[in-house]
């Protein structure tokens, strides 16, 4: 009788935390929220990795698949990276004309995933449609217009985190466009000065922002210039008075050593992926504020001299 009782009172103090537990998850506001399942993002690159962690601070993180010092133009898939990319419901990349290795091994494993190439689109709102260059992060206004496609998908995917995902946007797009206004005062004093680049990553950068690219050393990451190439750069080098010959922490510099030698050309490094910078929401603010250092130092002559 005893033991019953107990029994009973013990049946009823846990059917009643269980009302409890059940009321303050689905009625009370703030733990509905907390709730809500967050969407798996992927995102291909690191500076589009920047840009989409910034639209979803507060809600959640994406993914970085390209980590280290891959380029995206060779990328080989690890077996760990495709067990992440199997469990994703949004893939952000630029497109085939970049992460061309991914195509395949995306339509395979990342079925149910969204799969989202954002570079076309934002070189179409530019009329950039004949240009092979798929470096279009380099330019702040297409990776404006790269945020308004992720907010897009963000927003339509994951509606209950719809408003972050909308001030997490407009805050944003307010600093991409004081980037904008930066970069064009800092870079103005150097419009004109020519310079070569490692690879052929900067047509949109140079563009808009007045900048006088003659050249590549390497016409695609893939393929090493031959002696002939070489030798027409060495002698555009001094023919049009070259100023400052870049180089790319991927790729050995020995020929941009080569290239520069008794030319009168200064060297310095772009890195257009932000290899050494921290992955997050600064992270892309902080790649083009340095390439736009970098620029302006090596183009009015601030950086060392080579051989120093
Ligand atoms: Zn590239």
């Amino acid at each position: 009788m005893v033991l019953s009782m107990l029994h009973k009172t013990k049946e009823m103090l846990l059917w009643t935390l269980g009302l409890v537990a059940f009321v303050v998850f689905f009625a009370l506001p703030g733990f509905s929220r907390a709730a809500a399942p967050v969407p798996d993002v992927v995102v291909t690159i690191k500076p589009l990795h920047g840009l989409a962690s910034a639209l979803m601070q507060g809600v959640g993180s994406p993914y970085l698949l390209i980590r280290g010092n891959m380029s995206p133009h060779t990328y080989a898939l690890k077996p760990s990276a495709a067990a992440r990319i199997e469990r994703a419901d949004i893939v952000f990349m630029i497109g085939p004309e970049l992460e061309t290795s991914l195509v395949s091994p995306l339509s395979s494993l990342a079925a149910s995933a969204q799969i989202v190439a954002l570079g076309q689109g934002a070189r179409e709102a530019f009329g950039e449609t004949d240009n092979p260059d798929p470096h279009v992060w380099l330019d702040p206004l297409m990776a404006a217009h790269m945020v308004d496609a992720m907010e897009g998908v963000l927003v339509r995917t994951d509606p209950a985190h719809a408003t972050t995902y909308k001030a997490n946007a407009d805050r944003l797009q307010d600093r991409l466009n004081d980037l904008h206004q930066r970069l064009a005062q800092r870079l103005a004093p150097v419009s004109g000065v020519p310079f070569i680049t490692f690879h052929e990553a900067y047509t949109y950068f140079e563009k808009r922002y007045h900048l006088a690219g003659k050249g590549s050393i390497s016409l695609s990451e893939q393929q090493r210039p031959g002696a002939r190439h070489i030798r027409e750069l060495q002698q555009m080098i001094t023919a049009r008075d070259i100023a400052c010959v870049f180089a790319e922490p991927q790729f050995s510099d020995a020929l941009v050593d080569l290239l520069v030698e008794g030319s009168g050309a200064r060297k310095a490094v772009l890195d257009p992926l932000g290899i050494d910078l921290a992955p997050g929401p600064e992270l892309y603010f902080e790649l083009m504020d340095g390439l736009a250092d970098t620029f302006h130092a090596c183009l009015s002559g601030g950086s060392a001299p080579p051989d120093s």
